[in-house]
């Protein structure tokens, strides 16, 4: 008996599938049926095309068609930044340059920045980050318009900047960013204590409890250098960690960004507290803060995401490339070719990152989770013969070969087009700024 076709919005026909799910099945001509923004079923392109009644399709038989891919860590509108100071040291680079440029920020700015930077992220594959910065709901307002999905964190620092002079204007500011984006379907609300070196106990502590009080994440740099860890020994009498702990800011809605300085007894204690890291190659080796290390936090339970940071420490926003430095440099550090597999590495860009965001219905294409996903061009030479779709994401693919990226089954970015803004214009927009920023300082 032939059964009727069932509707659905649309039918997304993929040559290769990388679900991501739990067995992390990988499907050759395969295909999804998507409906209402999530996925209603995934299986062989034949039996789906039989089954479902699109209201509209998307050929997608020619890519590797991976989940959307989750920035931990990144402060979107440094996109302003990019470039302008390179090969200096960490408290260089901060307290001369980036600060200094800061100081000079407008929401104005800080909206345009934001949204070349989910361009990029789209451009890229990325449908989900992390970001924390100032001038949240410039921030929120640009995301929204640009369609990804965000976890939007108010940053705290004890450093009067260009949005906030007091600390409590910058908690009052997460209070609204709370309420504002409560219920929303792609914008979550979180709390960014900037460091322990900009950010006193107090306010550490308040921080926490707030995060606690309105059950959002915490998130904030820890442990990025040996230095800091002797700054802190130096004033606090601990290490970041202890320190962190000690001040109740370590717990399962807990993210920290970069966790290069960590010693046994640190990656024990984050371990034991429930709290992931956002690890941040490429920032950590251009600032040479060091070596993450992210064998020894995954073989102690740690959840670990990959975070792109901002793209003036780094300077792009792109996961390809993170995943790729990510699996070569456990490799150097630890002597051992075994380390952080192909595999390793897209858990940590997709599933992996998705968990340490408190999101773990993202970073896998299954039944029920948002149809969030990214194509790549399987005719591009670097990712033929496919013999391992995996191993060509991480090992072989740029990034450059995404040609699709949808969010909520929304196609956003599309063979070099945006669908959520003008690009052009917002080029034009981003020089006009940068120049006047430039002329400012
Ligand atoms: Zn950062």
């Amino acid at each position: 008996m032939q059964t009727k076709p069932l509707p659905c919005d649309l039918l997304v026909t993929a040559g290769i599938l990388a679900t991501q799910n739990e067995a992390r099945d990988i499907l050759r001509q395969a295909a999804l049926a998507v409906t209402g923004g999530h996925i209603a079923a995934v299986g062989s392109a034949a039996d789906l095309v039989r089954a479902f009644a699109p209201a509209e399709t998307l050929d997608l038989s020619g890519c590797l068609v991976l989940p959307g891919l989750v920035n931990t860590h990144t402060h979107a509108a440094m996109t302003l930044f990019r470039g302008l100071c390179d090969d200096a040291p960490l408290a260089v680079w901060l307290t001369e340059h980036i600060w200094p440029a800061e100081a000079k920020l407008t929401s104005e700015a800080v909206r345009a920045g934001t949204e070349l930077a989910c361009a990029e992220m789209l451009a890229s594959g990325t449908t989900c980050f992390l970001d924390a910065y100032l001038y949240v709901d410039a921030i929120a307002d640009a995301v929204d318009t640009a369609g990804l999905r965000a976890v939007l964190c108010q940053g705290v620092f004890d450093i009067a900047n260009a949005n906030f002079k007091t600390t409590d204007a910058a908690l009052a500011s997460a209070s609204r960013l709370a309420d504002r984006l409560a219920g929303h379907d792609r914008l979550r609300p979180a709390i960014f204590p900037h460091a322990v070196y900009t950010c006193s106990a107090e306010t550490l502590a308040r921080c926490a409890d707030f995060a606690r009080d309105r059950g959002l994440l915490l998130s904030t740099h820890a442990a990025e250098t040996a230095r800091e860890n002797d700054d802190c020994q130096k004033t606090n009498g601990r290490r970041v960690i202890p320190y962190l702990k000690d001040l109740g800011l370590l717990g399962p809605q807990t993210l920290l960004a970069h966790g290069v300085a960590l010693d046994a007894a640190d990656i024990e204690t984050v371990a034991v507290s429930g709290a992931c890291v956002a690890h941040c190659p490429k920032s950590n080796m251009k600032l040479a803060s060091g070596i993450a290390p992210v064998q020894a936090l995954r073989a102690a339970g740690v959840t670990v995401g990959l975070g792109t940071d901002g793209a003036a420490s780094n300077n792009a926003l792109n996961l390809f490339s993170e995943m790729n430095v990510a699996a070569l440099l456990q490799k150097v550090a630890t002597g051992d070719p075994t380390a952080l597999g192909a595999g390793a590495a897209l858990d940590m860009a997709t599933r992996d990152g998705a968990a340490a965001l408190g999101w773990p219905e993202l970073g896998r294409l299954t039944v029920g989770g948002p149809a969030d996903l990214c194509a790549l061009d399987l005719s591009r030479p670097q990712l033929c013969p496919a013999f391992d779709p995996v191993s060509d994401a991480v090992y072989a693919a740029s990034g450059g070969e995404v040609v699709c990226t949808m969010v909520a089954g929304k196609v956003l970015y599309r063979d070099g087009e945006f669908t959520g803004f003008d690009y052009p214009e917002l080029r034009r927009r981003m020089c006009a700024m940068t120049r006047s920023l430039k002329r400012r300082s």
